[in-house]
């Protein structure tokens, strides 16, 4: 059946390097960060397939993706039917205001797409390659969950997760810090750039090289591209469900910028949009320099918030959205920066109005976006939840005197076992330590 209309495989260039050699999704995976320390982007987008009768986001996905396997689709389309095993609803909220419910996977973040699919793409790709790898992952909440449930038991591969002591919340601490076999976690003492900047540096380290480092952080195309299909979802059921023909503005509550990029990748294979905001916290790189305020190489320092996920002063993805669009990014893309004041306001004007509770990091964007209505913005739009408020309890609280709903995800890692690690934000500490656990 397959054969004769068997796509080629996407192929994948270093961001910094978009001429040189191009590298297989297998091989980029596995290696996380391009050997010049570039980023890596497909060399081109195959176009959208017929979607129109995707009955969930797995179905979609398997369409959408596993043709960039070129002969190895029929490998992967299983494994990403797995990973995206959850709801992903579109529900709307106001007028042509609508939430895309990306809280619904098993550590109740967006985070669990990327984390899911890539670690089984992982596992497939170390098991054709052969020999192990290790996932070294800097985290300030989310990823860091996601990545540990991800990937608990995907054979050959061992789990370091990097956290900022401190500055996640009890919740995200707690799954973070679950014991699992083939996961530790370490606390360090500093903050999530520092986690970066760690992670960056132990890639470099020639004396870590035998033990096959990869990242799971958005950096990552394993975790990136899968992203893409939940934007396409979302624009299938406004299309089909809602009877919306416009194509919505996507609002993307943003930090290290892996998701909106995916949603402009969405947009290059042919899906129709009608603009990108990106809602930043304080931490506001991009509307920084989208404004001319901020050069592309002058990263502020980290900004503590009360959308600790979004706390990213120097966004990773920064640089694919450059190479992406080396001219006119502002065109394709908005940026606004959320207090942690309107935050507040926003998290208790949306159970107030709609009766809906939301995270810290989607109220951002639900702010955003009332302040563009403000400023005339009209027309469908999708605001991505990207976690349930559950994680955030004291924050949801604090800003509307109740307790947040319970996630039904959340109650399974409540009295488990844990194991963690102290760490000073030193290269060599975090070395020693990675070396001695492969001992
Ligand atoms: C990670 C995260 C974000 C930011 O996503 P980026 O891809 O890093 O821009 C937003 N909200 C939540 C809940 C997150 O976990």
């Amino acid at each position: 059946m397959r054969g004769a209309t068997a796509s080629a495989a996407v192929r994948l260039h270093s961001t910094r390097d978009p001429q040189g050699a191009a590298v297989s999704l297998d091989e980029a995976i596995l290696a996380g960060l391009a050997p010049d320390g570039g980023l890596y982007l497909p060399a081109s987008v195959p176009p959208l397939p017929d979607l129109e009768d995707a009955t969930d986001l797995a179905d979609l996905a398997v369409r959408v993706l596993a043709p960039w396997w070129g002969e190895a689709a029929d490998e992967v389309a299983p494994l990403l039917r797995d990973a995206l095993d959850f709801e992903v609803p579109l529900v709307p909220l106001s007028g042509e205001t609508h939430l895309l419910m990306l809280d619904r996977g098993p550590t109740s973040s967006f985070k669990d797409v990327g984390a899911r699919s890539m670690a089984r793409l992982a596992g497939r790709a170390l098991a054709r390659r052969g020999g192990r790898a290790t996932v070294l992952v800097a985290t300030s909440g989310d990823t860091g969950s996601a990545v540990a449930d991800g990937f608990a038991g995907i054979p050959r591969v061992e789990v370091a997760l990097l956290y900022p002591r401190g500055m996640v919340s009890d919740v995200q601490e707690r799954q973070l810090i679950t014991a699992r076999d083939n996961v530790q976690a370490f606390a360090v003492e500093g903050d999530f750039d520092d986690c970066q900047r760690l992670v960056k540096e132990a890639f470099r380290d020639p004396a870590l090289a035998s033990l096959g480092l990869t990242s799971a952080n958005s950096i990552n195309v394993g975790r990136l591209l899968p992203q893409m299909t939940y934007y396409l979802w979302a624009a299938l059921q406004l299309r089909r469900e809602q009877g919306v023909a416009r194509p919505p503005v996507f609002v993307v509550p943003s930090g290290n910028l892996g998701n909106l990029t995916a949603g402009l990748l969405a947009e290059r294979a042919g899906m129709a949009a009608g603009g990108f905001v990106a809602a930043h916290n304080a931490n506001d790189f991009l509307a920084q320099f989208l404004d001319g305020r901020r050069d592309a190489s002058a990263f502020p320092t980290t900004i503590p918030t009360l959308s600790n996920a979004m706390d990213v002063g120097a966004p990773s993805n920064f640089e694919r959205l450059r190479s992406l669009f080396p001219e006119r990014l502002g065109r394709h893309v908005r940026a606004l920066s959320v207090s942690d004041q309107d935050t507040e306001r926003s998290m208790r004007r949306t159970l107030d109005e709609h009766t809906t509770f939301v995270c810290p990091h989607t109220a951002v964007g639900l702010h955003a976006l009332r302040t563009l209505r403000g400023e005339g913005l009209v027309g469908p739009a999708v605001v991505l939840a990207t976690a349930h408020p559950a994680k955030f309890p004291d924050a949801v609280r604090r800003a509307t005197g109740r307790p947040p709903p319970e996630a039904p995800g959340l109650d399974a890692s409540k009295g488990a076992p844990t194991s963690v690690l102290p760490l000073e934000p030193d290269a060599r500490a975090l070395r020693d330590a990675l070396l001695s656990r492969r001992t």
